[in-house]
């Protein structure tokens, strides 16, 4: 019998919530109120409570979360942005689309989000901010981080795509720099059934700011135009969606836990696999159980013969995609970084992944690394 275990099963979880989500989208369709609205500021006020966090404001998507928080904090060219290299490209894009320039700087090899050591080498007077990623659902060294900014006078802005809920010390992710940003596409830990994206912060006025220019840089009302905008508004119907599922988010992220807890104890012993693993104080979303392997291209191909898919997060470091190749970065650049994008692998992980799938990958995994590298 032939196997086939996804990445992620929306289906399976659709089938769990079948009947909340329908009434929330009929609700929608019956109100005819399509974009904003009553539902847009229920979900606003219920993610933001659910980061500890008093402002929120629904943008269409997370690559436009980031690129307008950006501009609200009054990025513009010249200024200079510190991020990292191992990301999705949404958050270099976010930069270059204020016409900003990227400063990436390394990880640290435990945790693969940014080494606040290495940030002080990055400063220059035009830094202007600093986004840490929380890679994988796994929270960015956060105070250090801070304090390092503090010190320079630059402002932090999370990119949380992948860590709703995740936190540090009991504070979660939104609420742990000046200002985050989420991506609810529909396979993130909450994800909308289209796009979806938004902003958090403590701060009403950088919200309101935020709110201005996703909404054609409006004023007193629609035709006042103070600011140059655009249209990237949070649609109806994915707040409805998203209102229903975040109730569960807290339920789904345990059921995360438990399988990272299984993967962990199936392949922690086998010398040939190095297990992703929390850092003191430190709670992780688990977006991704991601591992690292020295023969990672074998190990992937083993799976996918017997059924299982796997994924690269991410197979080549923003500062040697050609896209930004203008910024002069070449490979040596990011030792650490350039080594794990060469052994990381992500292995299945959903809420719905049954335990007894999930030791059968761990199996195959296990073996895979035992046996004998050839030649
Ligand atoms: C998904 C993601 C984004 C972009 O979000 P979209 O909603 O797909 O635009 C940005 N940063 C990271 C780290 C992501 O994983």
């Amino acid at each position: 019998m032939s196997r086939s275990v996804p990445m992620v099963d929306l289906k399976a979880q659709y089938r769990r919530i079948k009947p909340e989500i329908d009434a929330a989208i009929q609700g929608v369709v019956e109100s005819t109120q399509f974009v904003r609205g009553e539902k847009c500021r229920e979900f606003e006020a219920a993610f933001a409570e659910y980061c500890g966090v008093d402002h929120a404001c629904g943008v269409a998507n997370g690559t436009d979360a980031l690129t307008l928080a950006l501009r609200a904090l009054g990025v513009e060219r010249g200024d200079e942005v510190i991020t990292v290299a191992n990301t999705f490209i949404a958050t270099g894009e976010a930069i270059l689309l204020n016409e900003a320039t990227p400063i990436f700087v390394d990880v640290d090899p435990a945790t693969f989000t940014m080494d606040p050591d290495k940030l002080e080498a990055a400063f220059t007077p035009r830094t202007k901010v600093i986004i840490p990623v929380h890679l994988y659902g796994h929270p960015a060294a956060m105070r250090a981080i801070c304090e390092v900014a503090e010190a320079h006078g630059v402002k932090v802005l999370e990119d949380a795509a992948q860590a709703h809920g995740a936190s540090i010390g009991g504070r979660r992710a939104g609420a742990l720099g000046f200002a985050a940003t989420f991506s609810f596409y529909p396979g993130k830990n909450l994800g909308a059934y289209g796009d979806a994206g938004m902003v958090v912060s403590g701060d009403a006025d950088f919200i309101d700011k935020v709110r201005q220019v996703a909404n054609h840089g409006g004023g007193k009302n629609k035709y006042d135009n103070q600011v140059l905008g655009t249209n990237s508004r949070l649609d109806t119907l994915q707040a409805a969606v998203l209102l229903a599922k975040l109730s569960h988010l807290d339920e789904w992220t345990d059921e995360r836990r438990e399988r990272v807890a299984a993967y962990s104890r199936a392949l922690a012993s086998h010398p040939g696999v190095d297990c992703p693993q929390e850092a003191d104080g430190a709670r992780s979303a688990w977006h991704l159980y991601t591992i690292r392997c020295k023969d990672r291209e074998s190990l992937e191909e083993r799976l996918k013969a017997e059924g299982i898919s796997t994924a690269v997060h991410y197979p080549r470091p923003l500062h040697l995609q050609p896209a930004l190749s203008r910024f002069g970065g070449k490979p040596g650049d990011l030792p650490v970084t350039e080594k794990l994008c060469s052994e990381v692998l992500s292995l299945p992980l959903y809420p719905e992944l049954p335990l007894e799938v999930l030791e059968e990958v761990a199996a195959i995994v296990a073996s895979f690394c035992e046996a004998p590298v050839a030649g």
